[in-house]
Order: C-alpha cells, then sequence, then structure tokens
C-alpha cells in the first residue's frame, strides 16, 4: 500500500475520502485515471485538517474545482486529490463601498459569499431567486467559483476579477487562512494571483446589487442559449483550448481554422467541426489523444503562422505533472 494511502486511512474518520477514485467522473472531458486518495471535506475546517496533515507527510495534493478545465493523465493521479465541491454555501452579506462604486445606477449593493465549490450554475439560480444582478454574464459556465477564480474566467467580455472583491484562502505556507483584498494590479486576462501560489481558495466575495427577478432571469438564459447555440454542451470538452492573445490579430478560433484544422482528430479526440477552439470527445477520447492533438495544433500553426498558441487547459497526473 503507498504511503499517501495509509495517511488517509489513518486520517479522521469523519472526513469522506474515496480510493482509486475515477477522474473521468470528475473532469467534463470525461477522461482521467483513477485518483489513488481523493478527499472530500464538507467544511473549511475539514479542508484545513487535511491540508495540515499532508503538510505534515510531505505530501503533495491537486485541489478539484468542477473539472471543467482539466485533462487528467490516463494513468491517474498520485498526488492527493481535495475536492471542493461540497464547500456550497452561498450567502448574501450586506453592502460595500467597493460594491458601491462598480454599481453606476445606484442600486442597493451587495456582497455575495461563496464557498469555493459553489458552482457557477447555483450562483446564477441564487441570483434569479435573490433579485441580484451583475454576474449574468457568467450564467452558464461550468465548474465552481473556486476554480473561475483561480483561472480568472472570462465570459462575455467580463472577468471575475471585474466582479471580485476578496477571496479567503488557505496559506499553505502558514497553514493558516487569509483575507485577499482584490488588487486590480495582480490580474490581467486568464491570470490571476492564486495561480502557482500552492494556495487554496476557499470562499469568494463577489460585488453585486439588487435587481430585477424577470430581467436577471432573462439575461441567465439569453447567455446559456448563446452557449447552447454556439455547441458549448454537445459533447465532453473543457472549453476553449487556448487563449487569445491579441498581439496575434485574431482570436486562437480562427487562427486554427485558417490553418485548415477544424474537425481533425487523434483517436478519439476531434477538434470541433463548428470551433476551431474547441476539442470534444467524441466517445473513447483518451487524456493522451487530447494531449497529442493539442501538441499537434501548437506545432501547425506555428509551422504555418509563426503564432504560438498556449494553452489554457490544465493537464494534470502521472506523465503531465512536472
Ligand atoms: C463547455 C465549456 C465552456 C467553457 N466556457 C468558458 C468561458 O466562457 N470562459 C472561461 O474562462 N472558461 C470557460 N470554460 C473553462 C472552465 O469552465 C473555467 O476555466 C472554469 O472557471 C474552471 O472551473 P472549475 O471549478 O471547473 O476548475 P477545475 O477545472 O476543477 O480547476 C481548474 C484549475 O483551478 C484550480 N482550482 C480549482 N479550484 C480551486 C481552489 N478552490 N483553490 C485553488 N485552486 C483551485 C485547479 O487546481 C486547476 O488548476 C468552459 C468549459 C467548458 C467545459
Amino acid at each position: 500500500m503507498n504511503t499517501l494511502r495509509k495517511i488517509a486511512e489513518n486520517f479522521n474518520k469523519n472526513i469522506k475520502v474515496l480510493y482509486e477514485e475515477p477522474m473521468s467522473n470528475h473532469t467534463t472531458f470525461k477522461v482521467g485515471g483513477k485518483a489513488d486518495v481523493f478527499f472530500e471535506p464538507h467544511t473549511i475546517e475539514e479542508l484545513e485538517q487535511i491540508a495540515a496533515c499532508l503538510k505534515e507527510n510531505s505530501q503533495s495534493f491537486f485541489v478539484l474545482g468542477g473539472g471543467s478545465n482539466l485533462v487528467v493523465s490516463d494513468a491517474g493521479i498520485s498526488r492527493a486529490v481535495i475536492s471542493t465541491q461540497k464547500l456550497n454555501q452561498i450567502s448574501l452579506t450586506g453592502t460595500a463601498d467597493a460594491a458601491a462604486s462598480a454599481n453606476a445606477d445606484n442600486a442597493e449593493s451587495l456582497l455575495l459569499k461563496c464557498a469555493a465549490g459553489v458552482l457557477m450554475d447555483n450562483i446564477a439560480a441564487f441570483c434569479e431567486t435573490n433579485s441580484i444582478t451583475g454576474l449574468e454574464t457568467f450564467s452558464g459556465l461550468p465548474g465552481t467559483i473556486g476554480g473561475a477564480v483561480y483561472m480568472n474566467a472570462r465570459c462575455y467580455e467580463r472577468s471575475i476579477s471585474d466582479v471580485l472583491e476578496s477571496v479567503l484562502y488557505l496559506d499553505t505556507k502558514t497553514g493558516k487562512t487569509a483575507t485577499y483584498q482584490f488588487n486590480g494590479k495582480d490580474w490581467a486576462y486568464k491570470k490571476s494571483p492564486f495561480q502557482n501560489s500552492g494556495n487554496i481558495i476557499l470562499e469568494a466575495t463577489l460585488k453585486c446589487a439588487k435587481g430585477n427577478a424577470e430581467q436577471i432571469k432573462a439575461e441567465n438564459s439569453r447567455y446559456v442559449e448563446d452557449r447552447k447555440s454556439k455547441g458549448h454542451f454537445k459533447f465532453p470538452s473543457a472549453g476553449s483550448v487556448f487563449k487569445n492573445n491579441h498581439a496575434f490579430g485574431s482570436p486562437s478560433g480562427k487562427i486554427i481554422d485558417e490553418a485548415g484544422l477544424r474537425g481533425f482528430s487523434i483517436g478519439g479526440a476531434q477538434i470541433a467541426p463548428w470551433h476551431g477552439n474547441f476539442i470534444i470527445n467524441t466517445g473513447n477520447a483518451t487524456a493522451k489523444d487530447i494531449h497529442d492533438l493539442v501538441l499537434y495544433i501548437t506545432e501547425t500553426v506555428k509551422r504555418k503562422t509563426g503564432f504560438e498558441l498556449e494553452p489554457e487547459i490544465i493537464f494534470t497526473g502521472t506523465g503531465f505533472d512536472a
């Protein structure tokens, strides 16, 4: 039995741990081998205990949100996986000066506190029920708020950094929780200060305002319908594969189309016939198929145009991790 598994088996029995958990069940691409040890904390305190135990035993970990930007290797993942999906509390925390300044029409400004594992779909539903406006463009974004903050997800010209007030996180060096107060200097297109920090996002507080329930519902549906019409949910995928780079003068999808790659496939991984920047799993893709296809696109585009596309999706697990 491996060391990590022994540690997990002797850990707090009240905290849910799964062994040999297929990661294909936890990624929107539906690929990935097994996680040796998969922790599912239900509270921030449980997550802190897990992180402390792993640190004490010099074990590394991977934080999993909704798995919607991930390719986990076919050989699985030997680091501990900490899933945030059971951390799903959401609450309104009142007004704030920062929120007020973001709210042009002076409607009542509010802050929405979301635990890291809250699904973006649940935020949209909460906003509809409670007449909260300001987050509509993120309606239909797969995954969790923790993942969206980490990635600085961007939807319809708005990034998470445009609505972020603060983040409660676990500083894994000190083992203590800390609050990050939003500072625009730390953020850029698809960049957040949490990337490669090793810290764990526990809660995000978002700026929003009181709005009209019917309008919010209509806007949310409009964005979801637009995604459907663009084929986002037709096949398993992780959304856009490559970041856009303004210096290239065209979106990555257009560059890939113009390189003649639309519809090209390796194994069960295919460049979506309707969108150059989407790779889809046509049924039996492996993580290797997806990885090989990403390499093929990168090399072909580089050869034909000189542009170096930068992947947005994250590869992790045995063979992918450095
Ligand atoms: C159909 C489809 C459409 C998409 N459309 C868009 C789009 O319009 N815009 C866009 O930006 N993205 C889009 N994506 C990609 C993806 O949904 C986003 O990047 C999303 O924000 C990832 O969130 P997640 O919870 O699934 O993160 P995961 O995929 O689980 O993780 C992504 C990264 O975040 C880290 N992470 C997750 N949670 C935490 C945490 N609590 N603390 C620290 N690190 C954490 C993980 O370790 C990993 O490195 C799309 C994906 C799909 C499948």
